[in-house]
């Protein structure tokens, strides 16, 4: 008889895969094995990213199962993702439990399943295995997404999710960001039908994971003690980036330039702007273009991840600007997919101008980084405002009457965020908070030894 088994599914995108991991790299050294469960399109991706290194061993072992979509199809139409997985992922894992199960000595004990796939624990109920729900997100938007009945009674929003007045900033509970009805997750993600596919997917998971014994979350109390003391149920057990096992998860759907960490050693220190915009956000040509200039303006050397698919249909090395490569020369370095979070330990890092994903703002602030705010959707804007306005660790872009965030906008707030030190102190100090959260005998760390223990 092994280790206690767990079946682990993240949500299929990379902001889900990546904190799922650290979780389960955190499990591992507790004594557990992991059977990590990948969509098969992600399972290929990560293959095609990292070859052999993705196998897995007995400890983490990674599987894959059908999303339901077509192998061609655009998985950031979150309509569509969120169809197949409804009709396709829930009985492939009722096959896949069934399977493992069958083995008298290596069973699944435990289900850990992203709140986004909370229907998986429906699942497990099935098969008498008990289930634990992970929020890889901010405490706060899943206290948004446990009070959307009270939005429904309360009229700010219609059956489909649709906010009555689209213009009334809400203040869901004290201490936490206001949030514009047009930042509601659901309104976020695409037209009005993914809208309402999405809004009715989000209630079904709310439900399944409602009576859960077990309901973990990758923040603090310290970062969210509004949002936590509002729903209790929430468990607080991160961040996991603050626990600073940067071992390679070999769960990046591209592959990480290494020569970005080689390149960092030879900047000096505190000197680098990293600019990262995460996995799904795609960026129009002429505000590409204006962020080129606007870091060549900055005169500082920068590191920027440009994905490949990072805007639609032009290829990226069309849209610098003409020369730009050659007057930066040396001073700025261009990657497809940086290992970030061994980038934001990196001491040559100054700042990080994001897209405030909840990754990227815990890995952020897990190394003392303050940050230039530059969201896109979803919970990027309640991350902002976090940062700006309630950690005080970082600036936000203004837009010009084109929308666009001008080179001089960029220019200009890279040095008030750099010649104002009130932001890397206040930037020290939440690290700081975060540290002792998953140190010994912190409330993080006392959660999750207590989470360990129910196991
Ligand atoms: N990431 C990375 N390399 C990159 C850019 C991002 O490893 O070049 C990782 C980052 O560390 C984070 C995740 O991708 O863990 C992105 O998650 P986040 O919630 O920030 O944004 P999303 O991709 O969900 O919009």
């Amino acid at each position: 008889m092994g280790n206690p088994r767990i079946l682990a599914i993240p949500y299929p995108a990379q902001g889900h895969v990546i904190p799922l991991m650290e979780l389960s790299h955190w499990l591992v050294d507790q004594g557990f094995s992991i059977t990590f469960v990948n969509t098969e399109f992600n399972h290929k991706r990560v293959r095609d990213a990292f070859g052999n290194k993705v196998e897995g061993d007995d400890s983490i072992h990674l599987v894959s199962i059908p999303d339901g979509m077509e192998p061609g199809e655009d998985r950031n139409h979150l309509g569509k993702l969120t169809d197949g997985i409804s009709n396709v992922m829930t009985s492939e894992l009722r096959k896949l439990l069934k399977k493992i199960n069958g083995f008298e000595d290596d069973k699944i004990s435990y289900v850990i399943a992203d709140v986004n796939m909370g229907w998986a624990l429906d699942i497990a109920a099935e098969f008498e295995i008990p289930g634990v729900a992970f929020w890889p997100a901010s405490a706060f938007l899943l206290a948004l997404l446990f009070s959307t009945n009270k939005l429904l009674n309360d009229q700010i929003i219609d059956k489909y999710g649709t906010p009555i007045n689209a213009e009334r900033m809400i203040e869901l509970c004290p201490n936490t960001p206001a949030i514009h009805p047009k930042n509601f997750l659901w309104i976020s993600l695409g037209d009005f039908t993914t809208q309402k596919i999405t809004f009715e997917y989000a209630k079904r998971n709310i439900k399944a994971i409602e009576n859960v014994e077990w309901l973990i979350c990758n923040t603090a109390f310290d970062l969210e003690p509004g949002a936590l003391s509002f729903v209790p149920q929430i468990l607080p057990i991160g961040p996991l980036s603050a626990t600073n096992q940067l071992e390679p998860l070999t769960v990046s759907f591209w592959p990480e330039d290494e020569t970005s960490l080689e390149w960092l050693d030879q900047q000096q220190p505190g000197s680098v702007i990293y600019v990262a915009f995460g996995s799904f956000t795609v960026f129009d040509p002429i505000q590409f273009q204006e962020l080129a200039l606007g870091l060549e303006l900055s005169n500082r050397p920068f590191l920027w991840v440009v994905r490949p698919d990072i805007t639609k249909g032009t290829q990226c090395e069309e849209l610098y600007p003409e020369g730009f490569k050659t007057r930066v020369g040396s001073r700025g370095k261009m990657v497809g997919w940086a290992p970030q979070r061994a980038v934001l330990a990196h001491p040559s890092i100054a700042c990080f101008i994001s897209h405030c994903g909840w990754n990227s703002t815990v890995e952020g602030i897990s190394n003392g980084v303050p940050f230039l705010c530059w969201p896109y959707f979803a919970d990027q804007f309640i991350d902002e405002t976090y940062i700006c306005e309630i950690w005080k660790i970082g600036l936000g872009f203004k837009r010009d009457e084109r929308e666009i965030i001008s080179r001089e906008e960029i220019k200009s707030k890279v040095e008030q965020l750099l010649n104002d030190e009130s932001f890397k102190e206040e930037a020290l100090k939440l690290k700081g908070l975060v540290m002792n959260s998953v140190n010994e005998n912190g409330s993080s760390n006392t959660i999750f030894n207590n989470f360990i223990e129910w196991m």
